[in-house]
């Protein structure tokens, strides 16, 4: 990572790019995007693919590999799932946490985000953690309720040492590949409590806090311009390797 924290893009595959599609994106990708300072970028494959994305990419120093989603216990009967040693272990260093399709998809709740982020730090995994509302919360003004009562859920015990390896996406659920983004001003303005919110409790000034939802190629330079906005957290649009090349290049 850059030594001061650069714009950050994130991609997430959710469930696309098996290990050997996996090892084919990285290679076309690294043909067209050379390192560059001040820009970080942190790539969240299926699990399976961890070993196989942590290996393309050994030697870029900007780029992180992270787990999508682990368990908060270490090990034991969880049929299917897997643990923050075990992401940790096949090349992961972050994690994503609470993204609307484990909350809303899979039913995590709250307390499980805090459990997840109390595991990933305590293994020395970055938590990416993503908060958002739903469109009915929104249209009802609770947009800022709603994140201010996940990040409470999911940093309840966590103290400034854990902030400071901490990252936040807000991501509204009616953005998430609906092709519908937020407009730069409305996710700077939750941008804002966000912020608030962290600095209250001792986070570093510097803690990025990112945007995600159908960010693309047309809207990437108008939402990183946004107050706040530090980086994004991609899935549809990072699929194409040729095309998340262009969107990262595009700072
Ligand atoms: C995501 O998966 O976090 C996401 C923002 O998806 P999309 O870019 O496809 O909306």
């Amino acid at each position: 990572m850059s030594p001061v924290p650069g714009i950050l893009y994130a991609a997430n595959w959710k469930m696309h790019l098996g290990p050997v599609g996996a090892a084919e994106y990285v290679a076309r990708f690294l043909a067209r995007v050379p390192a560059s300072p001040g820009r970080d970028l942190w790539f969240f494959p299926p699990a399976v693919s961890l070993a196989a994305v942590a290996a393309a990419f050994r030697g870029r120093p900007d780029v992180l590999v992270g787990a999508q989603d682990a368990h908060w216990e270490p090990k034991g009967a969880f049929t299917g799932a897997v643990s923050m040693p075990m992401v940790a272990e096949a090349g992961a260093r972050a994690v994503l946490v609470g993204h609307s399709e484990r909350r809303h998809v899979f039913g995590e709740t709250d307390a499980e985000t805090g459990r997840k982020v109390r595991a990933a730090l305590e293994q020395g995994l970055l938590p990416l953690l993503c908060v958002g509302e739903k469109l009915a919360e929104r249209d009802a003004g609770r947009t800022a309720a709603v994140v201010v009562r996940q990040l409470e859920a999911a940093l309840a015990g966590v103290g400034a040492d854990g902030l400071g390896h901490l990252v936040v996406a807000y991501e509204p659920v009616w953005a998430i590949g609906t092709g519908r983004n937020a407009q730069p001003a409305d996710a700077a303005a939750v941008h804002a409590v966000i912020r608030d919110w962290l600095a209250a409790r001792g986070a570093p000034a510097d803690l990025r806090v990112l945007y995600g939802g159908s960010v693309k190629a047309e809207n990437v330079v108008a939402l990183l311009a946004a107050p706040g906005v530090d980086g994004v957290l991609v899935g549809g649009a990072s699929l194409d390797p040729e095309g998340w090349a262009d969107i990262v290049g595009s700072s």
